[in-house]
């Protein structure tokens, strides 16, 4: 007999057909349906949902429900409005992804490195000026977050020749990355950091972590990419530290409301350049396989895949 497994997103969520589709076909043995056409019996049955920014309440409505796999690898929505529901979240860990995101990190640190934004400026003044060129071996890049994605992005950033380092809440090892670790060892990293990148997760912790402190710790001159949460991000640091010509550039690919409003302050600002949450994309083939995967494993064992620590928040 063929189980049935709910698809739950947002009504309004404009791939539903689409993910549904792909899941299928991953999961023969599975029954898949989108959550506002399960009925009444379906939804008291379910006990493993794939979800895509559920709804509290859409989960609430699963009474056997244990445990969620996402098709994102950040979680952090979902885990602040879980409250007292006792569910497991397994979150997207897809190397197609840690592959696409490290691509955009070297694409958008080379745009950096070779002085783009510059010479686009230069170029709407009519202005032609060399600048001094300094090779990627005498650039650092440094990653906050070493886990799936900062990780991959290290090993890239390393192929292309530059320094790299790396930070973590508990210490790594990766060949050729300099890694730091702790609230003690960040300023020591910054302070040698020609381009900051930013791959945590959105946590109690890491919220507002690049705060004006921290943002100080930047040579005069560093640029930053964010590539992980808006919210990780100060603003008003940011934007001071930008305007005071501390920070050269600032590549925004997250935001504290998305899509970000037509009268935001950076669509226009001088030092920075908007991306519309574009940096790391679910693949839906391949996250559909690793879900089914995972589903097949509880299915024939009993074991769920590593879930999210509801205590670290990722
Ligand atoms: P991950 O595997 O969970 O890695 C998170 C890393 O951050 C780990 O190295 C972790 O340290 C570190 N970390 C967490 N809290 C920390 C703290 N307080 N201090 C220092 N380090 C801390 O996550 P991931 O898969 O690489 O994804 C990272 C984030 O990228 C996601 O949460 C998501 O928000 C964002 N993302 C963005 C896009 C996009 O398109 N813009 C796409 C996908 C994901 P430990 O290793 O010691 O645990």
């Amino acid at each position: 007999m063929r189980r049935v497994l709910p698809f739950v997103c947002p009504p309004s969520y404009p791939f539903w057909r689409q993910w549904v589709a792909a899941l299928q076909e991953a999961m023969p043995d599975e029954h898949v349906v989108v959550f506002h056409e399960l009925d009444a019996r379906d939804l008291a049955s379910c006990d493993v949902a794939v979800v895509a920014n559920p709804s509290i309440e859409d989960l609430r409505a699963l009474p056997n429900l244990k445990w969620v796999h996402s098709v994102w690898a950040g979680v952090e929505r979902l885990v602040a409005d879980l409250g007292d529901l006792d569910l497991k979240i397994v979150r997207l860990v897809d190397p197609v992804m840690a592959e696409t995101m490290s691509e955009a990190v070297l694409a958008w640190t080379l745009y950096l490195h070779r002085d783009m934004p510059r010479y686009a400026k230069q170029q709407a003044s009519r202005e032609w000026l060399e600048h001094e060129y300094v090779g990627a071996g005498d650039k650092t890049v440094s990653l906050l977050g070493l886990g799936a994605l900062g990780t991959a992005s290290a090993v890239k950033l390393r192929g292309a020749g530059f320094q790299v380092c790396g930070w973590s809440r508990t210490r790594k090892s990766i060949s050729g990355v300099q890694c730091y670790a702790g609230e003690e060892e960040l300023l020591q990293m910054l302070g040698r950091t020609d381009i900051l990148v930013c791959l945590l997760p959105l946590t109690s912790k890491t919220e507002g972590i690049l705060s004006a402190e921290v943002l100080g710790a930047l040579p005069q001159g560093a640029s930053i990419i964010n590539f992980a949460r808006g919210p990780v991000v100060d603003e008003h640091a940011l934007r001071r530290a930008l305007d005071e010509s501390k920070l050269s550039h600032a590549v925004l690919d997250v935001f504290n409301r998305e899509p970000l409003p037509v009268n935001a302050w950076q669509w226009a600002h001088p030092r920075v350049t908007v991306l519309p949450h574009i940096s790391g994309p679910t693949n839906r083939r391949t996250a559909s396989a690793l879900a089914a995967a995972n589903i097949l494993n509880y299915r024939t064992t009993g074991v769920l895949p590593i879930s999210v620590d509801r205590k670290t928040g990722y």
